[in-house]
């Protein structure tokens, strides 16, 4: 705790009693902790209402049993969560994660870290985020129904368009929101387009929003290179996964000039020094739904796969890396290959993908370091656009919501920047991130009393 102001130990040791075994939300609670020092400074009422520790207590955690009939007649039993972590911004909002590694901890850590991002982003949302331990890979289409109309069974009670808005995350795209929107139309009789988002175009999704994280962690990431008077264009790039967020950053950076050699899934990754052909990874990982291996495979004898157990994708050589698979995929020693192959830039797309250790390597050797609840924001703030949308009944252009997305990211990237001036850590968009969220959300608490 040496990194923590002594009048804020106390508080995190009791989140770390309260929430015991849940090591990734105690790693997102401490790295907002870090920098709260100099605010309770400038604002000892924070303490004396108990602000932080009420940010660090969800309002409403909800556990439930999610039974589904698999393709041979056998009944499975997944658990689903939905932690509504801070409503005083706005409606709770944030995706929702199927995948096998999911329990309470990670559902918190995302949704604390939520609830900071959509403050960020300047829009009326608060901070949810939920899931289940279910794992989408090799399930077929039927079973997927299946899962997505039982969880949405119990979920559908805790919803409203004004009352908590989930989205996707990993394992979750557009085909599970619309089973998902399906079965909540169905069990309430009514056409509540704001309810969910990520939703396709047909039935009121909003252009761009399957776009937004990817290209708005480009753009933070663009602007973070041109405090340094440089951009994207030449630069050698990697990017890891090869989910939604990858596959919309490898489109936004190539347009950037930027040249990316490598992605990644769980199984390995790929090095291409041609350049990733983004036509023939969407044919693989989006419509085929086949690992990563199989791009190598369909490339030629030019592109090597390396298997995950035999290295890391961060081993390759590069200007500017943007992890963008899950959290804690790059770690401490990650880092120093990163700063010893002369990185200059990180943009987080995932969620905490950057191990504590690994910050604060890149941090001293002066790398440019956008945090994921800055730099990954625009996927919320685009479905803050889609449920405006879906209360005007309108529908924006392609090239409107961009826009927006686009003012947005430079938007979060000057508050970020000008909080860490203002705080005396210039260049610091963690400190920045942490402390321009924070206060956004203490001061409207402040205002609301004791709720
Ligand atoms: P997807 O499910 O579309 O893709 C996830 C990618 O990450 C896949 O390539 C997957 O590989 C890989 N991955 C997942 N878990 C692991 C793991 N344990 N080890 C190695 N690789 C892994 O998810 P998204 O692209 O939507 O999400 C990626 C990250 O971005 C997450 O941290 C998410 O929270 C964050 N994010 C997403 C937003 C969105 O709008 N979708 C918004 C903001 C943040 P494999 O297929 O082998 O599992």
């Amino acid at each position: 705790m040496t990194n923590i102001d002594e009048k804020l130990q106390p508080i995190l040791a009791e989140v770390i009693r309260r929430n015991a075994g849940e090591p990734e939300f105690h790693q997102a609670v401490l790295e907002v902790m870090e920098s709260l020092g100099h605010v309770v400074a400038k604002h000892p009422d924070f303490l004396e209402l108990a602000l932080i520790e009420r940010i660090c207590e969800p309002e409403r955690q909800i556990i439930f049993r999610i039974p589904w009939v698999d393709d041979s007649g056998q009944v499975q039993i997944n658990r689903g969560f939905r932690v509504q972590f801070n409503s005083a911004l706005g409606p709770y909002k944030g995706g929702l994660r199927f995948h096998p590694s999911v329990n309470l901890g990670i559902v918190k850590f995302l949704g604390f870290e939520q609830v900071f991002k959509n403050a960020l982003t300047g829009l009326p949302i608060g901070g949810g985020k939920g899931g289940s331990d279910f794992d989408p890979k090799g399930k077929s289409d039927g079973e997927i129904m299946r899962f997505c109309q039982s969880m949405m069974t119990e979920l559908h009670r805790h919803l409203g368009e004004q009352t908590d808005v989930p989205a996707g995350d990993i394992g979750v795209g557009g085909r599970e929101i619309g089973y998902m929107f399906g079965q909540y139309k169905r069990l309430n009789n009514r056409y509540e387009a704001g309810v969910l988002t990520g939703k396709a175009i047909a039935y009121g999704g909003s252009r761009a929003r399957t776009e937004a994280t990817g290209f708005g962690n480009t753009y933070f990431t663009k602007a973070m290179l041109e405090t340094r008077d440089t951009d994207f264009d030449g630069k050698r790039v990697v990017v890891s996964g090869s989910g939604n967020v990858a596959i919309h950053t490898i489109e936004k950076v190539q347009s950037f000039g930027g040249k990316v050699i490598a992605c990644s899934d769980s199984s390995g990754y790929v090095v291409d020094e041609a350049g990733i052909d983004l036509e023939l990874l969407q044919e693989i990982k989006t419509r085929r739904r086949e690992r990563i291996s199989e791009y190598a495979r369909r490339r030629g004898s030019d592109v090597d796969f390396v298997k995950a157990d035999s290295g890391s994708v961060w081993d390759v050589p590069c200007d500017v890396a943007m992890p963008s698979a899950t959290q804690n995929e790059l770690s401490g020693k990650n880092a120093r290959t990163l700063v010893k192959n002369g990185v200059i830039a990180v943009g987080e797309g995932a969620n905490m993908p950057c191990t504590p250790e690994a910050i604060r390597v890149l941090r001293e050797a002066g790398v440019l370091f956008g945090p994921g609840k800055a730099a990954n924001a625009g996927g919320v703030a685009t479905s803050a656009l889609e449920m405006q949308q879906n209360a005007s009944r309108d529908r924006w252009t392609f090239e409107q919501t961009e826009t927006r997305l686009a003012q947005i990211m430079k938007s979060i990237h000057d508050r970020c920047a000008e909080t860490a001036d203002e705080y005396g850590a210039p260049g610091d968009y963690v400190l920045g991130a942490n402390i321009a969220g924070f206060v956004r959300v203490a001061e409207s608490m402040r205002m609301l009393g004791v709720i």
